[in-house]
């Protein structure tokens, strides 16, 4: 068996997605993971359900066995094994995020080249992780410019409180990742808003897209009328021909439509005026694929995010691929390998 990799959970960002990304390449690497201090400096520092259901989902695709998989536990010992799951179903029973347990094993499917489906029951349009549309149109896409065969379906829509939505993912088997380079952004392309609205009056969507319409101009729009809620979600979408951006802003009571689409082309024009072709957080989601990889280039915002510094020190551990950083005025480039 590999040698065994120790990850202090605190260092960094030090919240779920260092704990995804090391179960990630546990999994990849075939290395048993110890991991300590889990979310140690979080107001519910451990393991919450959120993660387990991660934690779950990782273990049941390749057969791992894990000790401290416990509410609230700082410590997780996972040892991955090589029998790979051909189906894996997780209801996380809440409106815990459908899409950050995606985020955990979709990778690991790819590189272990098996065919997988799953299914994912829980929220998936959820403050503070990628909505189902982040993953499906901008995450996606450079997988499979890359060389993955990925699908992913919503196949219900989960808001909070309640959740209940459902995601497919199915990955083909036999792939070898290649490399990708995201230096050069292409013209502006379509542009979309798309506003969920779960038990609230259609007004807050009208008033939302009047703000990106003003800003952005021309956008084709959609509303989304769900049950459970109460929720408003506005997702707006650009489109650069090498890669997409998409930010969302979630309403919440108190906070008038007009802020919450300002918010939203604030960084819709934060991320044009950069001229970057990758936005903030798939720069953190495409380190994993280009490490594993082996090699890739991409240019994003400066400065990095904490999740991609962090990310950049989780695939150290794991990896013999040095990932560079050069940062220039507005952007960086993010050399993985020899790029
Ligand atoms: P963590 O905060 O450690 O649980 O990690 C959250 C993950 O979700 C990171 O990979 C973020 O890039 C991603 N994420 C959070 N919010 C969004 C968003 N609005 N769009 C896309 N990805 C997001």
């Amino acid at each position: 068996m590999a040698e065994d990799v120790e990850i202090d959970g605190s260092r960094g960002e030090g919240g779920g997605q260092i704990l995804r990304t090391s179960l990630a390449l546990s999994i990849i690497t075939q290395r048993p993971l110890r991991m300590t201090r889990i979310r140690a400096g979080r107001a519910r520092p451990g393991l919450q359900r959120q993660h387990l259901a991660c934690v779950e989902a990782a273990a049941r695709l390749c057969s791992a066995q894990t000790h401290g998989a416990e509410l609230g536990s700082q410590t997780l010992e996972f040892v991955p094994s090589i029998g790979y799951a051909d189906h894996v179903t997780i209801d996380i029973g809440s409106a815990g995020s459908t899409t950050l347990v995606v985020q955990t094993i979709l990778v690991p499917a790819i590189a272990a080249s098996v065919p997988l489906r799953a299914t994912i029951i829980g929220g998936t349009h959820n403050p503070l992780a990628p909505p189902f549309e982040f993953l499906e149109r901008v995450f996606v896409p450079q997988l499979r410019a890359m060389g993955a065969d990925v699908t992913l379906t919503l196949v219900k829509h989960g808001v909070m409180p309640k959740g209940g939505g459902e995601v497919q993912l199915e990955t083909a088997g036999k792939t070898q990742l290649r490399r990708l380079e995201l230096t050069k952004a292409g013209e502006i392309g379509s542009r979309r808003a798309t506003v969920i609205l779960a038990r609230i009056p259609t007004h807050v969507a009208d008033r939302e897209l009047a703000v990106v319409r003003e800003r952005l101009g021309k956008v084709e729009s959609e509303i989304r009328d769900l049950r459970g809620g109460p929720a408003n979600v506005l997702m707006v979408e650009i489109d650069r021909g090498t890669a997409r951006e998409l930010v969302t802003e979630h309403g919440e009571k108190g906070t008038r439509a007009e802020l919450v689409a300002t918010r939203a082309c604030d960084d819709i024009e934060r991320y044009l005026a950069s001229g970057a072709p990758v936005g903030e957080h798939l720069a953190d989601q495409l380190l994993l694929p280009m490490a594993v990889a082996g090699a890739g280039r991409f240019r994003t915002l400066a400065p990095l995010s904490l999740h991609a510094t962090t990310n950049i020190a989780t695939i150290g551990a794991f990896l013999d691929v040095p990932i560079r950083v050069e940062p220039a005025a507005t952007t960086v480039d993010v050399i993985v390998g020899q790029g």
